[in-house]
């Protein structure tokens, strides 16, 4: 069959200053994925190099560009699920790392768990060889500039942020054998307590993906997107209507009417359509769907 990938940069209110990098990000990740997929490659290494490509653009919140913990700490979560296996890997408040997903894919392949996290994730980075990266990388000027002022005033607003400032990344993709994959990577919820892990790494809230129906990964306030296992329920309102765009939709309104929640899912189904939806004020996406040939890298609001 003929491939498809959809990729996010998070939904939040992206500002007109990162409209055009966190645009072209997207759109660069999505034919790093599809590129993939056409030479033969798997939804699994499609939907993690898309991811990875996005960890290393320091417009998006996750790898380098990582918000800062209350203690000046990058704390990442990243996961990566094969819908042919039901297998995932994940990594949770791991530091000092470049790319999380790659680390997560290697755990979901060559161990038997499903998550590691904290100093266990980074001493098994280490043993695969990884490379560390200082704090200093992975860092941005905004995210400096947003802590010192936390510093100063002592003020969290994870609300606001959610209507404000941030941005996770994650990527779906189904390959020519008509297998889905998913990868989501986040450095969390600006000002976090150290130790704190939202949905991103965790299996069914910030990325699900099963053969027999589709793959999605969500963005948005972590706590509240684990209370709906977010993007568990988009696949299974996908199953009854076999339509991704009103799947996504369906997912967020339960995150809307049952926990006031704030976010954004993505979705590519077994034959290769894709799908959006969220309830920020916008979300950052960009896909290449095989069937049909449409290709599209925009900000909905
Ligand atoms: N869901 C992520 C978290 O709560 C943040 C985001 O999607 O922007 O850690």
């Amino acid at each position: 069959m003929k491939p498809s990938i959809i990729v996010h940069g998070g939904a939040w209110n992206i500002p007109d200053s990162l409209v055009q990098t966190s645009i072209s990000g997207c759109e660069s990740a999505a034919e790093t994925g599809y590129d993939l997929l056409v030479s033969g490659a798997t939804a699994v290494e499609a939907a993690v190099e898309a991811v990875a490509s996005m960890e290393d653009n320091s417009a998006f919140n996750a790898g380098v560009g990582s918000v800062l913990s209350q203690m000046g700490t990058v704390e990442m979560d990243a996961i990566v699920m094969d819908g042919t296996s039901m297998r995932s890997g994940a990594v949770a408040a791991i530091q000092s790392t470049r790319n999380p997903v790659r680390v997560a894919k290697s755990i979901m392949e060559r161990t038997d768990y499903s998550m590691l996290v904290g100093e266990g994730a980074l001493r098994y980075a280490d043993d695969q060889r990884f490379e560390r990266c200082p704090v200093e990388t992975l860092l941005v000027g905004r995210e400096l500039e947003d802590y010192r002022e936390y510093v100063r005033t002592g003020v969290l607003r994870t609300r606001k942020h959610f209507s404000g400032e941030t941005d996770t990344v994650g990527a779906c993709a189904v390959d020519e054998k008509g297998h889905v994959a998913c990868a989501t990577s986040t450095g969390g919820i600006p000002r976090k307590h150290p130790g704190r892990v939202g949905d991103s790494s965790i299996i069914g809230c910030g990325a699900y993906a099963d053969d027999r129906v589709g793959a999605a990964s969500a963005t948005g306030w972590g706590e509240q997107i684990m209370a709906v296992i977010l993007s568990k329920t988009a696949i299974d309102f996908e199953e009854r209507l076999l339509n991704p765009d009103g799947a996504c939709e369906k997912a967020i309104s339960t995150l809307n009417d049952r926990v006031d929640g704030l976010g954004g899912v993505i979705m590519v189904n077994v034959d290769g359509r894709v799908g959006t939806h969220h309830n920020t004020p916008r979300m950052c996406f960009a896909f290449v769907e095989g069937v049909s040939g449409n290709r599209r890298a925009a900000i909905s609001v």
